[in-house]
Formats: C-alpha cells, structure tokens, sequence
C-alpha cells in the first residue's frame, strides 16, 4: 500500500453567511458555499486555495 497524500477534508465556515459545509483541500473544481454561492475552494494545480475560515480537519 502506498501512503501518498491525498489531500484532506476540512470543515469550514463560510466567511459571509456562516455556513458550515466539508470540503476536499484538493479539489478538482471550484467548491461554493451551497447556501451563498462563494467559493470556498480554488483548484491551483495539485493544491488548493481555501477561502473560507478552516474550522477543523477531518481524518
Ligand atoms: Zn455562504
């Protein structure tokens, strides 16, 4: 088995309406918060931006 790093889920709270939502640090595509429509999560080529407060991360 290998151990590659595959990326983690967080759960973050929307920055302007609250919302908590999980998401994936290693998206593929943008993710938005489904109550505001904001982005929470740019894909950048391998990695990701968040742009929403990180409340936790899940394992
Ligand atoms: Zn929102």
């Amino acid at each position: 088995m290998s151990n590659e790093k595959r990326g983690n889920f967080l759960k973050v709270k929307c920055l302007d309406c609250d919302n908590e939502q999980i998401v994936f640090d290693r998206a593929a595509s943008n993710v938005q918060c489904i109550i505001c429509g904001k982005t929470f999560v740019k894909p950048l080529g391998g990695k990701s931006k968040i742009t929403a407060h990180i409340d936790s991360v899940l394992k």
